[in-house]
């Protein structure tokens, strides 16, 4: 599984990184700092990687089962 976070839709409620600290961080500026990346998913942090995509309020993260499709 892959998550990718919009740049563009990303305002940095830090909400995402705060409901998956293993996953995600925040930057100096309070903003995700994978923004506008798309990170790799372990195995095991998929829960934490659905919860992070729901807590956030722009809908800025996607997840796909592989890197370049939208499945
Ligand atoms: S919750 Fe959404 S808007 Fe806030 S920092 Fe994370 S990706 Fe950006």
């Amino acid at each position: 599984m892959f998550l990718s976070i919009d740049a563009d839709k990303c305002m940095g409620h830090g909400r995402c990184y705060m409901s998956a600290p293993g996953l995600l961080s925040d930057d100096e500026e309070g903003f995700v700092a994978q923004r506008g990346q798309t990170v790799e998913v372990p195995e095991g942090m998929r829960e934490e990687a659905q919860e992070a995509a729901d807590a956030c309020p722009e809908g800025a993260i996607s997840l796909r089962v592989a890197a370049d499709t939208d499945a």
